[in-house]
């Protein structure tokens, strides 16, 4: 029916404004900065970068790859790759960004830099005070500005942040049992030629022998 959803929108406002006067929960709408709620676990405002461990610098996951960079519909992201290279989780050796802004005054809060990212390296944070006079400079979030830990994830989007650790943790698993893998095989092959040389010594000590009797 035409209209029907505008409808069923009033009826739903007036069901709240009349019983907003009888009951807490059909009161929408609080009196903030003084009353605050709760974000829901979908909100998302700006990006940030996840850090893991307690040095920001070392934990940091992202390795620089600047997918995000080329994908920014705004192209509000701006990345120095490193020169060197640290160990990423699972201790392989990946480049870092030695620079990573992005323009928060330019970002539409769109989330492509996030569902890009390869490395679980950048995620939605929730945080929406960040209102400043200063237009340009305040508003240009460097690495650090933008570095908050896993704990952070984990606070404001709890289930998504446990199915990460669990995907990572899987990949971290997987590559430790190869290293493993790689570490027994390569012992062995040190080990093949000293054995086949024992071999060989014990063949030689019968003939040895048969030539003095
Ligand atoms: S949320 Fe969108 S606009 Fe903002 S940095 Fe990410 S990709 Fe760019
Ligand atoms: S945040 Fe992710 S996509 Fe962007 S540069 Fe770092 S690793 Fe690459």
């Amino acid at each position: 029916m035409l209209g029907e959803g505008i409808l069923k929108g009033l009826a739903e406002t007036a069901r709240n404004f009349a019983g907003s006067f009888v009951s807490a929960e059909r009161l929408t709408t609080v009196q903030y900065p003084e009353q605050r709620i709760a974000p829901i676990e979908a909100t998302r405002d700006f990006p940030f970068l996840v850090y893991d461990g307690a040095d920001w610098e070392a934990g940091m996951r992202c390795v620089a790859c600047q997918i995000c960079e080329k994908e920014c519909p705004p192209q509000c992201i701006y990345i120095e790759k490193s020169k060197d290279k640290k160990p990423d989780f699972v201790g392989k050796p990946q480049f870092y960004p030695a620079r990573f802004d992005i323009d928060i005054s330019v970002c539409m809060s769109c989330q492509i830099c996030v569902e890009v990212c390869p490395f679980e390296a950048i995620k939605m944070d929730t945080e929406f005070e960040l209102s400043t006079e200063d237009r340009f400079g305040g508003l240009l979030f460097d690495r650090k500005e933008l570095a908050k830990p896993n704990e952070h994830y984990h606070k404001i989007h709890p289930t998504e942040a446990a199915e990460v650790d669990a995907r990572l943790a899987e990949e971290k698993a997987k590559a430790d049992a190869k290293a493993k893998a790689a570490a027994e095989a390569a012992a062995a092959k040190a080990a093949a030629p000293a054995k086949t040389a024992a071999v060989g010594d014990a063949a030689a000590k019968p003939a040895e022998g048969a030539s003095r009797a």
